[in-house]
């Protein structure tokens, strides 16, 4: 395993920062990559970590990845996470969450936490009470709420983008759509498209979940095993990562992938590659899930849902000039994606050598 210094210095990160307190069990390492744009945000995530090594390394890829998905859809942040270490069933507890607000508070503002995998709300609005650096608080506390409502729009408004791209016109009527996952942002996505005129094929291994939006929505269910196989218009991955993978890609029998879920390419650019060979349109997954983000970043500003709500219909245009960089560069769109953003992060970073005042 390298240093801590070797990890750091290899992807050109800010900070690092350890924090412990005996009393209350908290072992937390909060990573931020990259302030250019803006101070970093990015969820806490509450994770029972083999080892310290294993945390240190998923916290800085997590952060890595935040500052690219604030980039791209024009956040004015940057790149932060965190990990708590320890298995949230047994460890959780409020002074634990107001230890870990104190550590928060002391970076100064320079990392602002959200809820992620392991962590709530509730535990947003506990941390709340000792930093003002935490966003995602409920809405009685001046939040934005849970984004999945906010996430799945912005994946609406991807598809969107890609009809546009292949068939000449935004409207999904008529079109057919794959949704592998119908949690909280999967649920939410059917019902939009059930409203556009779309036709829903669903899976999700909660089968009472796949049950409702068959009813609700009148989709038509598949096995969960199966669901990137069916032939359809767009394969939508709303459950887990590192479902496009080398075995799965060859089945797919879609124009386009475009979903909610995190890291869906298990190798990054060997699946895009795969994905680009075939023809078929990928929508980077930091660009179609940038819905929740965009949310949470208009919470600063005095958060307001109908401004909140605009913002995030501009994924569609983003997407579209990932298409079309993707296109005249000859690369994968996730490639493309990550040249925009890294574009946005030199052009306007640069701005700031211009003096305002003393
Ligand atoms: P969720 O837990 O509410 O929903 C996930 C659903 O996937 C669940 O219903 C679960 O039963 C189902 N599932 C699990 N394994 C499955 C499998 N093998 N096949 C089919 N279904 C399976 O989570 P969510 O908040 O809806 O998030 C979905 C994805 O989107 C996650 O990857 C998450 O990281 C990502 N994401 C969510 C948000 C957000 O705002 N919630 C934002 C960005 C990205």
């Amino acid at each position: 395993m390298p240093s801590v210094f070797e990890v750091i210095t290899a992807d050109g990160f800010e900070q690092v920062a350890y924090c412990h307190d005996a009393a209350t069990g908290l072992r937390a390492i909060v990573a931020i990559h990259s302030t250019a744009l803006g101070p970093g945000l990015g969820g806490t995530r509450f994770y029972p970590y083999a080892s310290e090594d294993e945390a240190l390394i998923d916290v800085c890829r997590l952060a890595k990845g935040m500052t690219y998905k604030h980039a791209v859809c024009g956040n004015d942040l940057g790149g932060g996470k965190a990990v708590i270490l320890g298995d949230p069933a047994t460890l959780r507890s409020e002074a634990l969450f107001r230890a870990y607000g104190r550590f928060v508070e002391g970076l100064s503002g320079r990392y602002l936490t959200a809820e992620d995998v392991g962590t709530t709300q509730a535990d947003m609005d506990v941390i709340s009470r000792e930093t003002r650096h935490v966003t995602g608080v409920s809405e009685s506390l001046g939040g934005s709420g849970d984004p999945s409502p906010a996430t799945a729009w912005g994946v609406l408004w991807a598809m969107k983008a890609v009809a546009e791209r292949l068939w000449g016109s935004p409207s999904l009527s008529g079109r057919h759509v794959c949704i592998s996952g119908v949690g909280k942002v999967g649920g939410a996505l059917a019902e939009h498209l059930a409203t556009e005129g779309a036709k829903l094929t669903v899976t999700d291994v909660n089968t009472k979940a796949v049950d409702m939006v068959v009813d609700r929505d009148g989709a038509k269910a598949v096995a969960p095993e199966a669901a990137h196989a069916v032939p359809c218009d767009i394969f939508s991955p709303c459950a887990l990562g590192a479902v496009l993978n080398a075995t799965t890609i060859p089945e797919l029998h879609c124009d386009a992938v475009v979903g909610s879920a995190n890291n869906q390419l298990a190798a990054e650019q060997e699946d895009a590659e795969r994905l680009r060979q075939r023809g078929i349109v990928y929508a980077p997954d930091f660009v179609a899930n940038a819905g929740g983000v965009i949310n949470i970043a208009e919470e600063p500003h005095g958060y307001d849902r109908q401004r909140a709500y605009d913002r995030i219909r501009t994924i569609h245009d983003t997407l579209l000039r990932v298409f079309d960089r993707a296109e005249a560069d000859g690369i994968t769109t996730a490639a493309a994606a990550d040249r925009l953003a890294e574009e946005r992060i030199a052009s306007v970073s640069h701005t700031q050598l211009i003096r305002t005042g003393r």
